[in-house]
């Protein structure tokens, strides 16, 4: 798969489950299927992060809070395998380092139909939401409870997707993938759509 011109920027690939943050132009890529990652950009500095999760919700969380109602602590300190868990985790970050949520762009990927419920767990039914339905979902509730608008949203479909997210223009270009491991053409995904 040809990758596009990085402009001598470093790269690094992000593996699922992980988080990468930088402060400086880089490009960071990855690789989605039922997954999402989302993408928090500063258009005045290089500070980039993006995560890739592979699940919504944290099973680890949800016995926390059975066995104590009065927990707030996520499950691990580094927990970026879980959309429940990351979420926070890049919220506190952005604050740590002094920037509003105001002064920073938003982007999510992912979540398309690759895999579904469906034969799994105890809400088997057809209309369980699929795996990437299910993560799409909840990244946009918690986004919204904290008042966040995306700048650009690409989700959903049967393909998966490869995303170059560069740090220093905030910019994203994407390119779907599908079974046959054919890869389409390289987009540019500025505008928010679905
Ligand atoms: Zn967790």
């Amino acid at each position: 798969m040809k990758s596009p011109d990085f402009r001598g920027l470093p790269s690094l690939y992000l593996e699922p489950n992980q988080l990468i943050h930088v402060d400086k132009p880089t490009v960071i890529s990855t690789i989605l299927g039922s997954c999402v990652a989302l993408t928090v950009h500063h258009p005045k500095t290089c500070f980039g992060v993006m995560c890739h999760c592979l699940l919504s919700r944290c099973p680890m969380k949800k016995n926390q809070q059975q066995n104590d109602e009065n927990s707030t602590t996520t499950c691990e300190q580094e927990c970026f395998r879980f959309v429940e868990c990351t979420v926070p985790h890049i919220l506190e970050m952005c604050a740590s380092r002094g920037y509003t949520l105001e002064s920073l762009n938003f982007k999510l990927f992912g979540g398309s139909e690759l895999f579904t419920n469906r034969g799994f767990g105890p809400d088997e039914s057809a209309s369980s939401p699929s795996v990437g339905s299910a993560n799409v979902s909840l990244m946009k509730t918690l986004l919204k409870q904290h008042g966040i608008k995306l700048k650009a949203c690409n989700v959903g479909g049967m393909e998966g997707r490869k995303i170059f997210f560069y740090t220093d223009t905030g910019e994203v270009l994407m390119r779907k993938i599908n079974n046959t491991r054919q890869t389409g053409h390289l987009c540019r995904i500025n505008s928010q759509h679905q």
